[in-house]
C-alpha cells in the first residue's frame, strides 16, 4: 500500500524491518507476545547485522550514527510488526550513555558484546512514589572504598527478566551541595541482594515488566556510569531520545495497523460492497494516514535536531505528541474496521493498540511534552 514515503537518507535503516519480515514470520512475534518472552532470535539478529550499537562510536564496536538512524530502524521495524520498546531503553538510552560517560574497562568489557546482540542492558528509574517526578527517587547508591551498595524497590523495569544488566538510576548525597545527586549504576542481574519479581501490567506485547528489589546490592565502582551524584549529566540526551523513539515506535504501529485495516476493508463484503467503499469507513482510515504522514515529517526533523542538540527537547516534544497521537488513532481506527478480527492473536491489531495507548503514558505521558512545549515553545509559565 502506498502511505507515504518512507526516510529518505535513512532508508538504509528504515529498511531494516522489511529485513527482519523475510527472517520472522508473523507466527514468531505472535508467539513472543502471547508469552510475553523477550524477541530474543530478532534483538540477536539485529545486533549480528550490527545494527543495536548504531549510536555507539566505532572504537567500542558500534556503528558511530546517530539518532536519524536508530528512529528511521524503529520506525521501520514497527512498520513491519516488529515494536520493540528496549530499542528505547537500551539502544537508545543505555548503550550511547555507556559510550559516553562508563569506564574505560567497563566500555571495553560491554559494549563490543552489547552492540553484538550478545546481551542486554534495560533501564530502571521509576519507582511506585517517583515516575514522571524523578526528585521523588527513593533507591540510594552509597558509594564505599571501591564499590557502590544500592537499596530501595524500582518498578515496572521492561525486559529486566531477560536482561543481563540494568542501569540503575539512584540517589546519592552530593558532596559539593547540602542535596541529593542521582548516581547511574549498571547493575549485572545477578547481583546477590537484586531480586527480581513480574510486575502486575497485562499488556499484550512481549516485554514483562519486572518489579525489582535492592537489599544491600553491592556492584564495584567501576560500574558507575559518570560520577556519583552527577548522573543527571549522563542521562542529558536522555530526554530527547526517549520522545524522538517514541514518536518513532508510534509512527511504525500506526502504519502497521493502517496497512492492515485498509487491506481488511478491501477484502471484508458486506451488503455486497467491500466496507472500504463506504466513507464511513474511508475517512477515519484517511485521517489516520493524514496523522501519520505529518507526524513522521515532524519525527525526522526532531531526530536531526536531536543530533544536532541533544539538549533540543522542545522540538522532541512537539513530535513525540503529534505521532503518539496519530499512532494511537491509525491502531484505533484500524481495530474498528477490522471488527471481531482486530481482537483476535492473527489480527494482531489488539496487541499493537494497546502498544500505541501505552506510547501516550509511558515512557513520557502526553501531559508532560505539553508541558514544555507550552513553557518553551509559547513561552508560557513553567506549570510543574
Ligand atoms: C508497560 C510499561 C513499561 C514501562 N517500562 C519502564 C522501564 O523499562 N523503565 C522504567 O524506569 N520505567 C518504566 N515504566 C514506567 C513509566 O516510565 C512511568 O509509568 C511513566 O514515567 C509515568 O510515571 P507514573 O506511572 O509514576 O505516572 P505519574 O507521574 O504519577 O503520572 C500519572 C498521570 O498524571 C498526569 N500528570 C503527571 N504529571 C503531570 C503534570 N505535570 N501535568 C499534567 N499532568 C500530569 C499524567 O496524565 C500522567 O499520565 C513503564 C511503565 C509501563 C506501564
Amino acid at each position: 500500500m502506498a502511505t507515504f514515503d518512507g526516510p529518505g537518507e535513512q532508508g538504509d535503516w528504515y529498511g531494516v524491518g522489511a529485513e527482519m519480515a523475510s527472517r520472522f514470520d508473523r507466527s514468531y512475534w505472535v508467539e513472543a507476545v502471547e508469552n510475553r518472552r523477550f524477541p530474543a532470535e530478532v534483538w540477536r539478529a539485529l545486533g549480528a547485522g550490527g545494527r543495536l550499537g548504531v549510536m555507539v562510536p566505532p572504537e567500542h564496536g558500534g556503528r558511530g550514527l546517530g539518532l536519524a538512524e536508530l528512529a528511521a530502524m524503529t520506525e521501520g521495524l514497527a512498520a513491519e510488526g516488529f515494536p520493540i520498546l528496549s530499542l528505547i531503553t537500551s539502544t537508545g538510552l543505555a548503550l550511547p550513555a555507556i559510550a559516553r560517560a562508563g569506564r574505560p574497562a567497563l566500555r571495553d568489557e560491554l559494549l563490543p558484546s552489547l552492540c553484538r546482540g550478545e546481551g542486554l542492558v534495560v533501564f530502571a528509574i521509576t519507582e511506585a512514589g517517583a515516575g514522571s517526578n524523578i526528585m521523588n527517587l527513593a533507591t540510594t547508591a552509597e558509594v564505599g572504598k571501591g564499590h557502590v551498595v544500592l537499596n530501595g524497590t524500582k518498578a515496572y523495569a521492561s525486559a529486566a527478566d531477560a536482561a543481563d544488566h540494568v542501569m540503575v538510576v539512584a540517589r546519592t548525597p552530593d558532596p559539593d551541595r547540602d542535596r541529593l545527586g542521582f548516581t547511574v549504576v549498571l547493575v549485572p542481574t545477578d547481583t546477590p541482594g537484586l531480586r527480581m519479581e513480574p510486575a502486575p501490567t497485562r499488556l499484550a506485547i512481549p516485554e514483562r515488566q519486572s518489579v525489582l528489589h535492592f537489599d544491600n546490592a553491592e556492584v564495584p565502582l567501576d560500574y558507575v556510569v559518570g560520577e556519583p551524584a552527577r548522573g543527571l549529566r549522563v542521562l542529558a540526551a536522555a530526554p530527547v531520545a526517549e520522545r524522538v523513539l517514541m514518536a518513532a515506535l508510534a509512527v511504525g504501529i500506526g502504519r502497521f495497523c493502517l496497512e492492515r485495516g485498509v487491506e481488511h476493508s478491501r477484502q471484508r463484503v458486506l451488503h455486497d460492497r467491500p466496507i472500504g467503499a463506504y466513507q464511513g469507513v474511508q475517512h477515519p482510515l484517511a485521517r489516520a494516514h493524514v496523522g501519520l504522514a505529518g507526524a513522521h515529517l515532524l519525527l525526522e526533523e526532531a531526530a536531526r535536531s536531536g543530533d544536532r542538540d541533544p539538549g533540543a527537547v522542545a522540538t522532541a516534544d512537539v513530535a513525540c505528541v503529534a505521532a503518539t497521537t496519530a499512532g494511537f488513532e491509525a491502531a484505533d481506527s484500524a481495530l474498528q474496521v477490522m471488527g471481531g478480527l482486530g481482537y483476535t492473536t492473527s489480527g494482531e491489531i489488539h496487541s499493537m493498540h494497546q502498544l500505541a495507548r501505552l506510547l501516550r503514558s509511558a515512557p513520557v505521558h502526553t501531559e508532560s511534552c505539553l508541558n514544555n512545549i507550552a513553557e518553551q515553545i509559547l513561552g508560557l509559565p513553567r506549570s510543574w
